[in-house]
């Protein structure tokens, strides 16, 4: 693919906006052909960086060129996901083999790498079609949740329809750097992923359901941005884009009665927390800082 020449000067047309989408999917396939124009167009809705997530180990390789071609936007997380195979179709559960061919792949790398991720559990019966699936993926996240703690790197996380045997594997595993992204478990269960310290990150699909229970419930100490692009847009069946976590970050400040540029301040320290390696970014958080010691 031709690289875009992407304009350096390009920035938030808003000053006081500044994002981190910290769940996405871009080497997708879908963003084959105008994934450079897909990250301009972030910085200028003001999206500073990306934590860029793979799902096999065969999409690592894409990944990490990716975050060459743009070290000033994607920061890349490797891990694989409890459920492997194509979108569509042919989707199938994890095996140990598919941890144990990944591992090395990631400890040459581990330099380059602001967390490990997607990693997490998937109890849908489509995938855990045998008995034995569930504690597969046990497994295969404990082995991954222990490299990150050999590398003091933070878990980007996915559960579904197993939001409650997630956070309960997290705590017995030792995990304390954690992102749990688009949540689908009770708000109460979320609730213990708090007290663990553990940070949420709310998707654009949010603006869906005007009454999120989840959102009302979490602290925004624990909440951050994610787009999972490209999926959990807006509207349904549409490609969506780190861009759209500007949607998630309003959403959220209006129902945190909070104004947009001080819910995208507090969000964007969140992530900082958790992901250290942002810290190259400029993000504006001497004003952050600022703001927090006066408020304290
Ligand atoms: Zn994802």
């Amino acid at each position: 693919m031709a690289g875009v020449v992407v304009d350096e000067e390009v920035g938030s047309p808003s000053p006081g906006i500044s994002m981190v989408d910290c769940h996405c999917h871009l080497v997708d396939q879908s963003f084959d052909e105008d994934i450079d124009t897909v990250i301009q167009q972030a910085k200028q809705a003001g999206v500073k960086g990306a934590l860029v997530v793979t799902e096999t180990y065969t999409q690592f390789d894409k990944v990490l060129q990716l975050a060459k071609r743009h070290p000033d936007f994607v920061f890349p997380c490797l891990g694989v996901h409890p459920v492997q195979g194509a979108l569509t179709g042919n989707q199938r559960c994890v095996t140990l083999e598919d941890v144990e061919k990944a591992i090395p792949i990631i400890e040459q790398n581990i330099s380059c790498i602001a967390a490990i991720g997607e990693i997490g559990l998937d109890f849908q019966p489509r995938i855990c079609v045998r008995p034995e699936d569930k504690d597969i993926q046990r497994q295969v996240l404990k082995i991954q949740v222990d490299l990150a703690k050999k590398y003091d790197l933070p878990v980007n996380v996915h559960s579904r329809s197993a939001g409650r045997p997630t956070i309960a594997a997290l705590q017995e595993f030792g995990a304390d750097k954690v992102l749990l992204h688009a949540f689908d478990g009770k708000p109460a269960v979320a609730m213990t992923g708090v007290e663990a310290g553990y940070f949420f990150s709310i998707p654009p699909s949010c603006v869906r359901n005007p009454e999120s229970k989840l959102v009302h419930r979490l602290p925004v100490t624990n909440i951050l941005l994610e787009s999972d692009s490209p999926a959990l847009g807006p509207e349904k069946n549409m490609r969506n884009e780190p861009k759209n976590i500007a949607l998630s970050c309003d959403y959220i400040a209006t129902r945190k009665k909070l104004d947009v540029a001080e819910l995208s301040r507090i969000t964007t320290a969140n992530a900082l927390k958790l992901f250290p390696k942002l810290a190259r970014l400029d993000l504006g958080m001497m004003d952050c800082l600022v703001t927090n010691m006066k408020s304290s």
